[in-house]
């Protein structure tokens, strides 16, 4: 690098993830510098995950465990308590805040925050850009990334992260007219997943966890009445938090990193125990989750296949839990019997002019069963697999031969710092990505506790490389 030429360090997406990684890019910044934000759906912060517009879109984790810093809850109990004296806090200020489930808008806006306070008294510089990257070149050495956005434009840095976070979902039965129709919804966070329906119109939902609450919240606040039916292939919701924080447990899992079945058994020996203590499962399944990446990575690739197949369906409705007051609602939608649960396969669908219909196999049994919805709504989770996304960047960083699918096809291949793995197999030495796009390597990287640490580390690791080579002690 030219002594006198101006670092800059370019990361593309702006949800928690590359915000988080400017924001400690910008707080330890020991000399000037430019961090340049690229986002194709501004604003800079909430991402896909806290954009969400209704008051009961609410977060899945408690406030205490959701500051962007990972050296403790106070800087979100700080933000919150400032917040609180305003004229409209978007939330019920008062004792218990910890353990409160704060609106996912609300979280958008802190993390908004954290970027533009991070920025304030940065030696750094940060350069919001609103635009899609699209392709990604560069030199032979395979250093100074040049990303193109879709407006034609470029711009040169020394390093490129990829904070592209959640995939959208993929479409469980590939591309026929139906997933066409405007009666198909392909992304349930697109604003108009829901645009156009009547009070008392059937919407199906494929998929039965946290998305399918979402959307049957959504349905709710706007005053549908009419049937909701979820199909998946367990038939399983998931489970609801407590309201209050329950005390932590201490797994005897650690260290223990046999195969799944062995993990499995594991936790149900702990899972009495703590019963018997009249201690409650949760805990206990929140006590094995710093120990996940590496259960993770001690497994063979044939291990973390079986656990796939087998366990992922139970393990993520007891890792991911809906707010209370959102199991509520859910819980009376049931009873009302205006959302129903189907164990199945859909087998086929067929879009109409008024309405889709919907061919789905029930769990354990050979016949087909009709149902006809006005919207199907795909909430089969995040897109995984590289190879199925349409998004055209990951598409150019595959056919450039500049990243390739992680382990099991999840996420990107990647080395222990992030550094993407091309297809010849070599870690590049100026292109990274973290957060959901990890999923291969560590399995569980998509929730704020995990990502903050791995924004922290990044960039400490870029500063050093790119930014201060003779820098130490992560100052920047
Ligand atoms: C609906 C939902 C709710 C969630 N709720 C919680 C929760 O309550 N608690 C929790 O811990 N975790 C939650 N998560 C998990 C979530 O993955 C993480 O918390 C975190 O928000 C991920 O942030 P991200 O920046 O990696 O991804 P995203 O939020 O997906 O942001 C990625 C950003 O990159 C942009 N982008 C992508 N490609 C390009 C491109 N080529 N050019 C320019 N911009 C691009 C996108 O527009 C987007 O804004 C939730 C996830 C979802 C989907």
């Amino acid at each position: 690098m030219n002594p006198h030429e101006t670092p800059r360090v370019a990361i593309v997406g702006a949800g928690f993830t590359g915000s988080l990684t400017a924001a400690h890019l910008l707080r330890n910044a020991a000399r000037p510098f430019e961090v340049c934000l690229i986002e194709r759906h501004p604003p800079f912060g909430p991402g896909t995950a806290f954009k969400a517009p209704l008051p009961c879109h609410l977060l899945n984790v408690p406030a205490v465990r959701m500051s962007a810093y990972p050296d403790g809850p106070q800087h979100l109990m700080k933000w919150l308590t400032e917040r609180a004296s305003g004229p409209d806090p978007g939330f019920e200020a008062g004792s218990g805040l910890e353990a409160a489930f704060l609106p996912r808008r609300l979280y958008g806006e802190y993390v908004e925050h954290t970027l533009a306070e991070a920025a304030q008294d940065s030696r750094a510089r940060l350069t919001r850009v609103a635009g899609e990257a699209v392709s990604i070149e560069s030199d032979a050495g395979g250093t100074r990334p040049r990303i193109q956005l879709r407006d034609g434009s470029t711009i040169a840095a020394q390093c490129a992260v990829l904070a592209l976070g959640n995939f959208p979902p993929v479409d469980p039965i590939g591309n026929g007219a139906a997933v066409a129709s405007i009666r198909y919804a392909t992304d349930p966070w697109d604003e108009r997943a829901l645009e156009g329906l009547e009070a008392q119109d059937t919407v199906l939902t494929i998929g039965s966890n946290l998305t399918m609450v979402d959307i049957a919240l959504a349905l709710d606040h706007r005053g549908h009445r009419g049937p909701i039916v979820a199909v998946s292939r367990h038939g399983l919701l998931p489970q609801p938090h407590r309201k209050s924080l329950l005390p932590s447990w201490s797994s005897r899992v650690e260290g223990r990193t046999g195969s799944p079945r062995e993990l499995l058994r594991a936790i149900r020996e702990d899972v009495t125990l703590a019963s018997a203590g009249g201690l409650d499962w949760r805990p206990v399944v929140d006590s094995i989750r710093p120990r996940i990446v590496s259960i993770w990575t001690s497994w063979s690739e044939r291990e973390r296949g079986r656990f796939l197949r087998h366990a992922r369906a139970y393990w993520e409705i007891h890792r991911h839990r809906m707010a209370p007051e959102n199991a509520r609602v859910i819980g009376s939608l049931l009873e009302s019997g205006r959302l129903r649960v189907i164990a199945g396969r859909i087998a086929g669908m067929s879009a109409g002019k008024d309405q889709i219909e919907v061919r789905v196999n029930r769990r354990g049994s050979r016949v087909l069963e009709t149902i006809r919805a006005a919207r199907v709504v795909n909430c089969t989770g995040p897109g995984t697999d590289l190879r199925r996304t349409k998004d055209p960047l990951v598409q150019d960083l595959l056919t450039r031969r500049l990243a390739r699918p992680g382990p099991l096809g999840l996420g990107f291949d990647t080395d222990r710092d992030g550094a993407l793995v091309g297809a010849d197999g070599r870690p590049s030495l100026s292109l990274f990505t973290l957060g959901p796009p990890l999923q291969g390597r560590d399995w569980e990287t998509t929730a704020i506790p995990e990502i903050r640490m791995q924004t922290e580390a990044l960039a400490i690791c870029l500063a050093r490389r790119f930014v201060t080579p003779e820098a130490h002690g992560g100052s920047i």
